[in-house]
């Protein structure tokens, strides 16, 4: 599996990724929207863009579809209950279903509902698993949900799927959100030493090589994930005076993802 993501470099700061079978390079393109830029690298590779993967029916995911069908005549895979939101989709996707692309690669379809509740994250079957998490999770951070969707299911998808994936697994998220994402977890938790070498090690970075993490250290840097920090519910409790003296992470992540929607 070649993986190539893809800075669109616009005011979204969108990711847009292209995934080729090594072998047939075939390729699937996640969210194209620059689908220039999607069609430009699979062209100096020598690869056909032959299905495009919608992760959600946001416009900055799909604004991409109708010129990349155009150009290449793709087939559109999104959520199957995206149907009226996403047009032309030839094939709706449920938890569990495998993507081919070409004959090297499969990926694996999550449901994970939150950021809109017909969203689906990609799961690859390699040795190092990656994941492409579209708005569910981010470097740092997890999608928000007020273009249509419920942070008690983002809760969940992220308590119930993410958080039980291996380790090792890379994270390629559908907006480059880092260097903000990590100025809240350092708000929320202030000794948080990762967060703060991450964010002076990426402060500079140039988002076309950009750093590419791990669960592993998702765990570390992103408050979404480090719901049982001591810090992170003692300031949790300045912001609510009645959170109870141990709080389930639920509670933690709920109030955590209010404070993020006004930070
Ligand atoms: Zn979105």
């Amino acid at each position: 599996m070649i993986v190539k993501q893809i800075w669109t470099a616009n005011a979204y700061r969108n990711f847009n990724y292209l995934i080729a079978c090594s072998e047939t390079g075939e390729a699937l393109a996640i969210d194209p929207l620059d689908y220039q830029k999607c069609l430009n690298v699979a062209k100096e590779e020598g690869w056909d863009i032959t299905q495009i993967l919608n992760t959600h029916e946001h416009r900055d995911h799909t604004g991409g579809n109708e010129s990349m069908v155009a150009k290449t005549g793709a087939k559109i895979l999104a959520h199957k209950n995206a149907r009226d939101k996403i047009a032309n989709i030839a094939r709706g996707l449920g938890a569990g279903d495998v993507i081919k692309v070409g004959s090297t690669v499969e990926l694996e379809t999550l449901d994970t509902p939150g950021h809109t509740m017909s969203h689906v994250c990609l799961l690859s079957h390699t040795d190092q698993p990656a994941l492409f998490c579209g708005d569910t999770l981010f470097n740092a951070g997890a999608g928000n949900c007020h273009n249509g969707g419920h942070p008690a299911e983002l809760y969940r998808t992220f308590s119930e799927q993410l958080s039980k994936l291996p380790s090792s697994t890379l994270i390629y998220p559908g907006h480059d959100y880092i260097e903000n994402n990590l100025r809240f977890t350092l708000n929320r938790e202030p000794d948080n030493t990762d967060a703060q070498q991450m964010l002076d090690s990426v402060s500079e970075q140039d988002p076309d090589c950009a750093y590419v993490s791990t669960l592993e250290v998702e765990r570390r840097i992103n408050t979404f994930f480090r719901l049982t920090s001591p810090t992170v519910i003692a300031k949790l409790r300045e912001s609510f005076p009645d959170l109870p003296e141990q709080p389930d992470q639920r509670t933690v992540f709920l109030k955590l993802r209010e404070l993020r929607n006004k930070w």
